[in-house]
Parts: C-alpha cells; structure tokens; sequence
C-alpha cells in the first residue's frame, strides 16, 4: 500500500484549485481515498492530472473515488507497474513450452504480476466481445434475407 504522507505530497498539486479542505483532516479523507483505489503513486499522479486539466474546485472524497473508478474503467486503464519479471513494458514475460514434437519454444505470455494479470484479463474480455460479434453476424444475414424474400 502507498503510503499516506506520500499521498498528501502529491495532492498539494491542488492546493491552488478553489474551496480546499480547511481542516488538515479534509485532505487526509482525500489521501485515504486515493490509497484505497490506487496501488501505485503513478496512479494517484494520473487521476490528480486528470483532475487539474478539467476541475477548479478541490474534489470532495466522493468526486475522487468516482474519477478513479471511471479511469480504471476507461479505455486506458490505470495499469499496476511491471514486475521485475515483465518490466520495462509490461507488456510480456517469455517462457519456454514443449511444442508439439517435444522441441523448446520460447514464447511470450502475460505476467504473472498484478499488471500481467489485469492484460490477461482485458485479453478475455475482448476475446469474448470479438466471439459474441462473430456469433451474431449469421443472424443479421438471416434477417436480411427474410426480408428480400419479403
Ligand atoms: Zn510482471
């Protein structure tokens, strides 16, 4: 977990926005909620970006719990940092198979790291929304058929 005092550095980044917290407790309640949804400081650094290009006023807890989750669901996901293993993409790590004739291959998989995981997971999603695209195109050709026939 990233640690708090590390937070509060990074979130003095708003401290020129309008209506900050008066109390010292209002920005740790902003800390907090950063340290829950973040797992990096690269993370709290793009969901406060993202704040200064678009906001004027300093977001209240639940303002900030929401931008994160809409990053994290965005197009460009908010991604752990790459392990030792995957690092510096984090895109790949290579290991070795068995092919079938028994001989070496070296090929490239997700990591096994938080950041290899939550790929492995994207590749899944958009695997099954390419599936569920191919399954339904031979019942809009049907469809169109039935209508020529008319
Ligand atoms: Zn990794």
């Amino acid at each position: 977990m990233i640690e708090l005092r590390e937070i509060r550095k990074e979130l003095r980044r708003l401290t020129g926005l309008s209506f900050p917290p008066t109390e010292m407790e209002g920005w740790t309640e902003l800390a907090k909620v950063l340290q829950r949804r973040c797992s990096t400081m690269n993370q709290v650094h793009q969901v406060l970006d993202r704040w200064l290009d678009t906001e004027e006023n300093v977001p209240k807890p639940s303002q900030l719990g929401s931008l994160c989750a809409d990053i994290a669901a965005s197009d460009h996901p908010i991604l752990p940092e790459p392990c030792d293993v995957c690092a510096p993409e984090g895109l790949w790590r290579y290991v070795e198979r068995l092919d079938k004739t028994g001989e070496i291959v070296c090929c490239a998989a997700r990591c096994t790291c938080a950041r290899g995981c939550q790929l492995a997971a994207m590749d899944a999603k958009r695997a099954m929304e390419e599936a569920a695209k191919t399954r339904k195109q031979p019942v809009l050709m049907k469809a169109v058929r039935l209508e020529e026939l008319g």
